[in-house]
This record gives C-alpha cells, structure tokens and sequence, in this order.
C-alpha cells in the first residue's frame, strides 16, 4: 500500500495546501520501515517485558496508517510502581525495558545523589501521537507515530518538590547537575535522546526514542 515514501493526509483548496479532511493526522512523509515490525515482534516473543499491574497491553493501535504498533503498552510506572509515569505512556515494546532501566539506573540514583531526593513521578508530555516530527507540517513522521518515543518534563519527588527541564536547566546549580546526568544517562538507553541544548522545539522536556540512525542504522543522536 505504501510506496517508498508517502505524503499523506494532503488535500488542495483553491491552490493552497490545505489539512480539511485531516481530521485526526497532520500532514507529514513516512517511509516504508520494515525493521519496526520485526523488531517488535522479536521482543514481544522474547518474553522479556510481560504486563502487571503498571504495564497493561494493549490491542493494536490503529493508523491512520503507518502509525501506530501491533501490541503497544501503557506503561503507568516503572521500578515495581515506586515511579509513576503521569499520565501512562503508550509505547511500543522495546521502549518499556529501556524506560525502565534509565528510571532505574539513572534517574532515581541522580536525585539522589544531586538532590538527596525519592523520585516518584514522572511528567509524561508525550507518547504516542501521529503526528509530524515537531508538530511541523510536512516533515518526516515522528517516533512519537510509531510509540517508539516519550517526552518527559518534570521530575516529581517524595517530598512534594519537583525539577523541569524548563525551569532546571539553566537554573539552580544542583539541578542543572540532576537534569544533565539524567540527560546523558538516557543516551545510554535510547538511540535519540533531544533536550534544551538540542534546539528550541526542546527547550522543556527531554525526547527520549529508539530510531535507528544511520546506514547501518546503528547511528545515535545525543544531544
Ligand atoms: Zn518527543
């Protein structure tokens, strides 16, 4: 059905580019990818990610095609449900263990140690959405289509006090420390990792994906 690359959702009015008819997805280009099945698949039969109580499956997730995935998660929280993901990110299944681990190893152990914090809540902006890469019409297809991507803004802790990336960043020395190791943490976890120092469209949260960059595809962008 779809050619090597296809425009969707494009209709013209009165010679001028016009979204009418474009109810759910804006304009954007995708690109016949079948790794993203495949790799799907192998890890749903791997048995590695099973859902509990905080990861519940879901059936597939419907298009407008190509977005979607074939047995996405919710995830409501990671590390045994001590984190939660507010509100739960709906995401393909190689990105739950990838989550989990940069919860897991990074961001919790930095709140602690740069802030001497329990991290308890993550503020979820994004998941998934079929939606063009920066909400910019026309451009390529954003991972946030496929479920292979999660925004993140702010980091909540036990004790009631919180982190963003907007007001952290440049912000109070112990956080700039926290934001910046859970930053280069996630570039451990996942292929694309985008936050304020990457450009404007990020100034406020942290892009976290598992696109495959690159020829071989084993490209990464950490920025
Ligand atoms: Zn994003």
């Amino acid at each position: 059905m779809w050619g090597r690359s296809v425009l969707v959702c494009v209709a013209v009015a009165g010679g001028l580019l016009s979204l009418w008819g474009c109810s759910q997805a804006p304009l954007f280009i995708a690109k016949e990818e079948p790794w993203r099945a495949d790799e799907e698949r192998q890890c749903l039969a791997s048995g590695y990610v099973r859902p509990n109580h905080f990861l519940v499956q879901r059936a597939s997730l419907g298009g407008p095609e190509p977005c979607g995935a074939l047995k996405p998660f919710e995830m409501a929280a990671a590390a045994d449900g001590y984190v939660q993901l507010r509100p739960a990110a709906m995401l393909r299944c190689p990105m739950i263990p990838a989550v989990e681990r940069w919860v897991r190893e990074t961001v919790r152990p930095a709140a602690r140690h740069y802030l001497g914090r329990d991290l308890v809540e993550l503020k979820v902006v994004a998941s998934y959405s079929c939606r063009p890469m920066n909400h910019v019409n026309g451009g390529r297809l954003s991972e946030h289509g496929h479920a292979n991507a999660v925004d993140i803004a702010t980091f909540l802790f036990s004790d009631g006090e919180a982190v963003t990336v907007k007001g952290g960043w440049r912000g109070d020395p112990r956080e700039q420390a926290f934001l910046r190791a859970v930053h280069d943490g996630a570039c451990r976890e996942f292929t694309t990792v985008l936050g304020p120092e990457a450009d404007s469209y990020h100034h406020d949260h942290f892009h976290l994906d598992l696109a495959r960059h690159g020829r071989d595809g084993m490209g990464r962008i950490c920025k």
